[in-house]
């Protein structure tokens, strides 16, 4: 059952900003994950402030600093189909291809894909849970299998979305616009880690929404890629995941980001493989190193050990992969 709520839709983002600074308002952008909350009773909206007349959040362009420009009402289908992320970003392509269904990557958007609300099942079920302002989390002690084995405070959700921990592999940023005006912030500092504030994902104030996402330039040997595990082979969520960025100076890892899902509140960008990278050949030897490194400090939960192998190990695949298509490609991807 759905309590009542008022529907509008905004004609420009300051419109948009203006009703959301009325009362208890969400931003309503494709609703996949929205309505299904409300409907659920995981929380409530006075009034939903509906983004689909702003054909200027919609479409990917390219800017002349050969920046891509990603408006946050671009669906994920686009993202997934798009020539230009196809070919400079390959592993953001990837990623949007693992969300959901076709149906889901249809409607929904990447904005909506970076503010969705986790699918821990006591979050979303009739559990007051810390994250809905209670006093506890009931993972903690529960069942806790497909929760976080690093970051977790308070509360051990994983954070759900795909395509964030490869815009961050990328580098990329998020454009807002809200009451204060707007700003731009690196999407790894967008979500909120639950030591700082388990009832909030992310850091936008109230009011304020993701206008756009801006990736900068790839290196010229950027190496990227995205790697998804989940239960069940149709659609599901990210048991672990990673996403690469390897930029690449012959056969030398001249930098990198090495971002993991599926392991932690946020997307977790996995320090210690990436200095277990930098500066060095991808051979058998530096790759197992680096697979080791990004287990060395998890923290597993009563039912959730598993995660610890599992991560190794596609990390280990992931990485040997990468060497492949560098060594056969004669180091572009
Ligand atoms: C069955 C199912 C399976 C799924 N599987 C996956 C999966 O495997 N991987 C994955 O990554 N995702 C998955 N999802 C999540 C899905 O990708 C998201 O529901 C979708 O991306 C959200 O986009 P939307 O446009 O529908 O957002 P909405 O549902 O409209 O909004 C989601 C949230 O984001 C906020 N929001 C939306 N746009 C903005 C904006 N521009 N600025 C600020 N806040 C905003 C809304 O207020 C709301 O709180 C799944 C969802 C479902 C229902």
């Amino acid at each position: 059952m759905f309590a009542p709520f008022a529907y509008v839709r905004a004609t420009d983002v300051t419109d948009a900003v203006d009703r959301l600074a009325t009362g208890n308002a969400h931003v309503h952008a494709g609703g996949t994950d929205l309505l299904g909350c409300l409907r659920d009773e995981v929380f409530s909206a006075d009034t939903l402030v509906s983004l689909a007349d702003i054909e200027a959040l919609s479409g990917v362009r390219e800017s002349d600093d050969g920046a891509l420009v990603i408006g946050a009402m671009t669906t994920i289908t686009e993202l997934a189909e798009h020539p230009a992320i196809a070919e400079r970003y390959p592993g953001l392509a990837q990623a949007a291809r693992e969300v959901a269904s076709p149906q889901l990557r249809n409607q929904g958007t990447i904005g909506g894909n970076l503010c969705q609300k986790p699918r821990c099942w006591y979050y979303r079920g009739d559990f007051h849970c810390l994250r809905k302002g209670g006093d506890r989390c009931f993972a903690i002690a529960g069942e806790n299998q497909y929760h976080c084995i690093f970051g977790g405070a308070a509360c051990v959700i994983v954070h759900p979305s795909d395509t964030a921990p490869a815009l961050i592999a990328l580098d990329a940023e998020v454009k807002t616009a809200g009451p204060q005006g707007g700003r731009r912030l690196p999407v790894s500092k967008l979500h909120m880690p639950p030591g700082k504030d388990p009832t909030r994902e992310n850091v936008l104030e109230p009011g304020e929404l993701i206008v756009e996402i801006r990736i900068p330039a790839a290196p010229k040997d950027l190496y990227t890629s995205y790697r998804k595990i989940r239960t069940r082979r149709s659609w599901d969520f990210a048991v672990a995941g990673c996403a690469l960025a390897l930029d690449m100076d012959g056969e030398t890892v001249r930098d990198c980001r090495v971002v993991l899902s599926g392991a932690a509140p946020i997307p977790w960008r996995s320090r210690p493989t990436e200095q277990a990278l930098r500066g060095r050949t991808l051979n058998d030897q530096v790759i197992r190193e680096a697979a080791d490194a990004a287990v060395a400090s998890a923290s597993p939960l009563s039912k959730n050990a598993y995660k610890i192998p599992l991560i190794r190990g596609m990390l280990e695949g992931e990485l040997h992969k990468a060497s492949e298509t560098l060594s056969a490609t004669g180091g572009s991807q």
